[in-house]
């Protein structure tokens, strides 16, 4: 992709305001949720912003636009003539989620961490290869660098994609820029090596960006990013108002398995009852002819009373004429080139 365009004050958020600023909000949700993936910490220094009443408009809107849904890239259809793309994601956190990232990790925790390699992964990706669908494996590195076995169990069918999902799944949110952009660069130099691909889509480990996050992104020849909640359609990412040529494959936290599947918080649904919520988003999307991206975790989904939920959402999509499955990186180039990009 092009990349170099971006200024440096481009690549900055306001510089009036604490970047704070930019993230009580998901904070906040994190605090709700209480989930074990993907989500951002609680900013314990958040009652430290200064609240939006006191800033100025110019203030407003320069931390607004810093980082935006810009043009929509739904094409008036998929490869195949398909009217709606469903694109499976699995965030292969394991130890790194459990404890590593926060260096908390407990023998617990680890355990549980090591079932997503052991046992989630390889019984999500038979069921997946046995229906013949490509899917898309975000990885933290470390991941694979625990258990270096799951590179095969992936790579076996030939059909997904890897992609990117930070070093050790540290809060890039939070990170200095020098930080940031190493962890970075070290997840996707391991990446290349071990897989023999280079990877070009992201997903933050934090489902969201640091002020610089973009534009390292940009650097670094990415094709496109999943992290951002903009639309349920694919869309070009502008920085300051200006469009980056960044596709965002957006994803929502309601079509995420980890928040409404943790056992041990306050909101677990039984996973039935998160199977009609997935229908009913696909049947929208399918209404619409645009997009469904799901989000789920190896060791979340991975679980016996839960795989039998993504095999039974699986053969309902099946049930539909026209529905494309491809990986994030098929859609990404699809809809670049159809936007004449
Ligand atoms: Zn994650």
């Amino acid at each position: 992709m092009e990349d170099g365009k971006m200024t440096q004050s481009s690549m900055q958020m306001s510089h009036r305001l604490p970047r704070k600023h930019a993230i009580p909000a998901l904070a906040a949700l994190a605090a709700l949720i209480g989930a074990t993936a993907c989500q951002p910490s609680p900013d314990p220094s958040a009652s430290e912003n200064i609240p939006g009443w006191q800033w100025s408009d110019e203030q407003v809107l320069e931390t607004v636009n810093a980082v935006r849904a810009g043009r929509s890239l739904q094409p008036d259809s998929w490869p195949g003539g398909a009217r709606v793309a469903v694109l499976l994601s699995f965030d292969v956190d394991n130890e790194t989620v459990l404890g590593l990232r926060y260096g908390d990790a407990t023998v617990g925790s680890l355990s549980k961490g090591q079932f997503g390699a052991r046992v989630a992964l390889p019984r999500v990706v038979d069921l997946l290869d046995r229906e013949g669908i490509p899917a898309s494996f975000f990885i933290p590195a470390v991941s694979l660098v625990l258990d270096p076995s799951q590179i095969g169990v992936i790579q076996a069918a030939g059909h997904h994609e890897f992609a990117i999902h930070g070093w050790i799944h540290e809060l890039n949110s939070s990170l200095e820029a020098d930080v940031e952009r190493a962890l970075l660069q070290r997840a996707v130099d391991y990446m290349t090596e071990v897989t023999g691909t280079r990877p070009l889509g992201y997903r933050a480990p934090s489902w969201n960006f640091s002020p610089n996050t973009l534009g390292i992104l940009r650097e670094m020849g990415f094709l496109y990013d999943s992290s951002l909640m903009a639309d349920d359609r694919p869309y070009e990412i502008d920085a300051n108002g200006e469009p980056t040529g960044m596709i965002e494959l957006p994803v929502e936290w309601i079509l995420d398995d980890a928040p409404l599947f943790n056992p041990l918080g306050d909101r677990y649904s039984p996973p039935r009852d998160v199977l009609q919520v997935w229908k009913d988003d696909f049947d929208g999307a399918y209404a619409e002819g645009t997009m469904f991206l799901l989000t789920m975790h190896p060791h979340v989904i991975g679980h016996r009373s839960r795989i039998v939920v993504l095999d039974e959402l699986i053969q309902y999509i099946k049930g539909h004429e026209d529905v494309w499955f491809g990986t994030h990186l098929q859609a990404a180039r699809w809809v670049k080139e159809q936007a004449g990009m």
